[in-house]
């Protein structure tokens, strides 16, 4: 008997009414005429690129919606060999550190592994996650 991979397992990672739970709320990035949504600090100035929550996570204070550049330099990546959910491998993945913004998890284009620092631009929604392509000497490859 095949069984599809991610059905009928309760898990947190996707919105809506989980199997046997209740509904989880979606806190990834979201694109908003081609910047990354989110809230910032009125405070502490602290980025989060995630909308609805209460309170500034760094101080408690209040916060104030916001909106993040699509570019930043990679800080981590990797190249995921294992099916997750309905992604087949190879796939890449990288945390990607906003020029003026938060840290934010990118799908890439390629399944590759990317230099620290590496210059990405945010091109789109893929399933609701972020994806990303590099940038090398200003053309996006
Ligand atoms: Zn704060």
């Amino acid at each position: 008997m095949a069984t599809e991979l991610g059905v009928g397992r309760p898990t947190k990672r996707r919105p809506g009414a989980a199997v046997g739970g209740l509904p989880v709320a979606d806190s990834r990035p979201s694109l908003v005429d081609g910047q990354v949504g989110g809230v910032r600090c009125t405070t502490c100035r602290y980025p989060v690129a995630q909308t609805g929550i209460p309170w500034c996570p760094a101080c408690y204070g209040p916060v104030e919606p916001a909106r993040f550049a699509a570019t930043g330099a990679a800080w981590s990546s990797t190249v995921v060999q294992i099916p997750v959910g309905t992604r087949r491998p190879p796939f890449g993945l990288a945390y990607l550190d906003l020029d003026d913004g938060p840290r934010v998890l990118v799908h890439l284009a390629e399944p590759t592994v990317l230099p620290l620092g590496a210059r990405l631009r945010i091109t789109g929604l893929d399933d609701g996650d972020l994806t990303a392509v590099t940038i090398e000497k200003g053309v996006e490859k």
